[in-house]
């Protein structure tokens, strides 16, 4: 018996995630099937006692057209990415009236659903999807951007504790700002160089295929990581079975479940995430590979006590007696 943690991460962000490479045209359906994804997975976090935490786009929390726009910083807060392409501000003429008549931008049903499913953590994946560490983003426009996730999610009486920076771009003067806002933990990158923070223009092909081939074999080791520090790092990216490669989904997915065996048997932490539309084009199949996942949680929690925990509770200890009485 040795234990380990197991955390999951969400980047809930619908069309402000994808924006600045993609329409409403063409990957809507993906965003629409991510909707569908959400209460499924709640539903199989629920039956496996699994926890997870859901960083959430500030802009998802808002009712209304009018509540975004009041809800956004000023003009002269906003970032000035010299890509102009990446800022959501820039879109902001074709976001509709509320959620029921734009799903791909408003997000509030889903969240009261999150919040209110046991063990969710609701977190910040910050207010417009700031892009630190492209040119033209300020830290002063980053803290305004997070203050304004902050007002959006307090107004729901939700305290954010954890943040997943959008493309996983920060430094130190975002995490000393997050900081400053009560907001602890963040989900870092493997350590490996293939999974080092960039800016979009750093993001190299054989960055890229590095990746990949660690996704499909494992070959960078497992990613795990110490719990309980500020930082809870990323292990591996729960890749959607898709096009050419989901011939080789079953092998990327024993990538991850040794990479979650040996957090237990070495009482390490392991770090899986994704986005629910990740899930969108092709939900049965995705929520089967998830099945896989979960499966082999409950199988190490029964053989070595391994936990599950949102990025907020990272490190917390093992209760046996409470946890077991909270399973069905
Ligand atoms: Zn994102």
């Amino acid at each position: 018996m040795s234990g380990g943690e197991l955390v999951l991460s969400l980047d809930f962000e619908l069309l402000w995630g994808m924006r600045d490479h993609a329409t409403r045209a063409g990957y809507g359906a993906n965003i629409l099937g991510g909707r569908e994804a959400i209460p499924a997975m709640l539903e199989r976090f629920e039956r496996h006692g699994v926890q997870a935490t859901w960083a959430t786009v500030g802009a998802l929390f808002c009712e209304s057209r009018e509540e975004l726009m009041e809800a956004l910083p000023p003009e002269e807060l906003r970032p000035r990415y010299a890509r102009a392409a990446l800022s959501n501000y820039r879109y902001l003429d074709e976001v509709g009236a509320d959620e029921s008549s734009d799903p791909h931008y408003f997000g509030a049903s889903l969240i009261a659903r999150i919040a209110g499913c046991p063990g969710q953590e609701i977190a910040t994946h910050t207010m417009s999807h700031f892009y630190c560490l492209e040119e033209g983003a300020s830290p002063e426009s980053f803290a305004a951007d997070l203050d304004a996730a902050c007002r959006v999610a307090a107004a729901r009486g939700i305290t954010l504790r954890s943040i997943v920076f959008p493309r996983n771009q920060y430094g130190p003067a975002h995490l000393e700002i997050i900081r400053h806002r009560g907001i602890r933990r963040y989900r870092g990158n493997p350590a490996a160089w293939a999974y080092r923070p960039a800016a979009g223009a750093g993001q190299t092909l054989p960055r890229r295929l590095m990746r990949l081939v660690d996704a499909h074999t494992g070959v960078l080791g497992p990613h795990l990581y110490r719990p309980g520090g500020d930082n809870v790092p990323a292990s591996h990216f729960l890749r959607p079975r898709a096009g050419r490669l989901a011939a080789l989904h079953g092998r990327h997915l024993s990538v991850l479940e040794r990479a979650m065996t040996r957090a237990a048997r070495t009482g390490a932490g392991v770090h899986l995430w994704w986005h629910p539309h990740n899930f969108g084009a092709d939900l049965a199949a995705n929520l089967a590979g998830l099945d896989r996942i979960l499966s082999h949680f409950a199988r190490l929690r029964d053989e070595y006590g391994m936990v599950s925990r949102t990025m907020a509770g990272s490190g917390q200890p093992h209760l046996p007696a409470t946890e077991k009485a909270a399973r069905p």
